[in-house]
């Protein structure tokens, strides 16, 4: 019996920015897996880490160009794709755009693994045709970033990004609103607006912190933060307070800045969407008129919402 897929490997997670992407997989799972804030792999059912082989992901590719013949965005997956290999990473990024007539190549990325390939090897990412990397900041605060074990620095977020830049391969950052508990939440949206204004991303993708129990539908482990939460070392932000983060994010913001600032996640409490240089104003406004609604009205708005990934 033949072992050769009929149909491709899908991802665990993508960007909701990726939706008519084509989804190819290259790593299944997180390597890292040691975010305090996250744990989403092993809740999803992908615990364990491993790299694809290069003639996996180019049969998976077929079978993509079979159903998909015209299809010009494409997403490599899981985590954190390169590591699979600079090499290997590169060999299908050319294969894929010998078969199909990509326009625009994306991949999630971790800022540690682009920081170790330095300006040389992002520079052969992007001749390779990548053209943009979903960065998970989540915060551009250095204490934040080390009590969650993001493994990451503002250092290193600074120099990988200013290499991205240089090579052409455009940066979409995700900052997590909460992830600073109620305790520190100045703290980590100054230092993460700043850190904006310093890297000037192409993309800023706003995210609230989500804390998941061991009982959602997919059955997974709880939040590894709940531990914290128990300790008494993390004080998860109200509601409210995750809005004015937002709101504080935004006008910490520079208003030359042409990043582009999108709330694309259904749980967001208030979502705003623009270039900061044209819409600041306006985005601010938004978040003002949501909070001049009757106390009662906005306990209800985030009741409603609720909490989901
Ligand atoms: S946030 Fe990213 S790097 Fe951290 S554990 Fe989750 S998937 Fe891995």
């Amino acid at each position: 019996m033949s072992n050769i897929r009929e149909v491709p490997e899908t991802l665990i997670i993508r960007p909701p920015s990726e939706y008519r992407s084509l989804l190819v997989r290259l790593t299944r799972g997180c390597k890292w897996n040691r975010c305090r804030f996250c744990g989403l792999y092993p809740h999803l059912g992908q615990a364990t880490f491993s790299t694809r082989t290069v003639p996996e992901v180019k049969h998976d590719i077929d079978l993509l160009k079979e159903r998909h013949p015209r299809a010009e965005n494409v997403f490599f997956g899981d985590a954190d794709p390169l590591q699979i290999g600079l090499e290997a990473f590169m060999e299908i990024a050319q294969y894929l755009r010998q078969v199909l007539p990509v326009k625009r190549l994306t991949a999630y990325a971790r800022t540690s693994t682009l920081w170790k390939l330095k300006k040389h090897g992002i520079l052969h990412l992007a001749q390779a045709g990548l053209n943009r990397v979903h960065i998970g900041l989540e915060s551009g605060d250095a204490q934040t970033l080390n009590f969650h074990r993001k493994g990451q620095s503002p250092r290193m977020v600074k120099e990988a990004t200013s290499w991205l830049r240089e090579a052409g391969i455009e940066v979409s950052f995700y900052v997590l609103l909460g992830l600073g508990g109620r305790d520190h939440w100045q703290r980590h949206i100054l230092e993460t607006a700043s850190l904006i204004n310093e890297t000037e991303p192409d993309f800023l993708r706003l995210r609230r912190l989500w804390l998941y129990k061991g009982d959602t539908v997919f059955g997974g482990p709880e939040s590894p933060l709940f531990q914290e939460i128990r300790a008494g070392t993390f004080i998860p932000q109200t509601p409210e307070g995750t809005v004015l983060e937002l709101r504080l994010l935004l006008e910490k913001l520079d208003s030359k800045l042409a990043t582009f600032v999108a709330c694309d996640h259904q749980n967001n409490y208030v979502n705003v969407s623009g270039r900061v240089k044209d819409d600041k104003e306006e985005m601010l406004a938004a978040i003002d008129e949501f909070l001049a609604l009757p106390e009662k009205d906005r306990a209800a708005h985030y009741e409603a919402v609720g909490s989901r990934i």
